[in-house]
């Protein structure tokens, strides 16, 4: 029990600190580390809950993750990030920007789960389901390019422009990735 905690405690100081944010933590090497959403929940308290896939909705849209849970939490300190098996969001970051922002944003975190960790990957994955899905088009791809334009460039998010860019290539292209 103890041991169980501290390895879980570990994971949720990773988070505290920002690097898990937006990151994904591949594998099941760490499954033990890897909260489930309702220890996450439970965790962060405030008015963080736990919707079963299904039962979100962005702007009146259902959004779905494959079989994934998402947590809503309005302490997290950025609009969305990934787990491995959950995806958070924080409500009151996503009231701020327009629909296909918001979309976009649960899109690419979805895009961590099936995906894994790296963001351009992720981003390609979220504009092509945009297109699919038809909530996404050149103005929707406009407004997430100024949504993310003021982003620094670190080893884990590139610079906007040039994330933004790898999104209108893979809008474009018609294959899959
Ligand atoms: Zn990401």
């Amino acid at each position: 029990m103890e041991t169980a905690f501290r390895l879980v405690s570990r994971v949720w100081a990773l988070l505290a600190l920002g690097i898990g944010l937006m990151a994904f933590v591949p594998g099941h090497a760490i499954a033990d580390d890897v909260p489930t959403p309702e220890e996450y929940a439970e965790h962060v308290g405030g008015d963080a809950h736990v919707l079963q896939p299904g039962e979100l909705k962005l702007d009146g849209r259902q959004q779905v993750c494959g079989q994934r849970p998402t947590v809503i939490d309005s302490q997290l300190d950025d609009y969305g990030a990934a787990y491995p098996g959950f995806l958070i969001l924080n409500p009151k970051l996503l009231a701020k920007v327009s629909t296909p922002v918001k979309l976009w944003i649960f899109a690419h975190e979805c895009g961590h789960q099936f995906r894994g960790p790296d963001e351009e990957t992720a981003d390609c994955f979220a504009v092509q389901r945009g297109r699919r899905q038809g909530w996404l088009d050149e103005n929707g791809i406009e407004e997430i390019c100024q949504f993310i334009a003021p982003a620094k460039g670190d080893s884990m998010h590139f610079a906007g422009s040039h994330r933004c860019a790898y999104m209108r290539q893979c809008f474009a292209d018609p294959s899959i990735r």
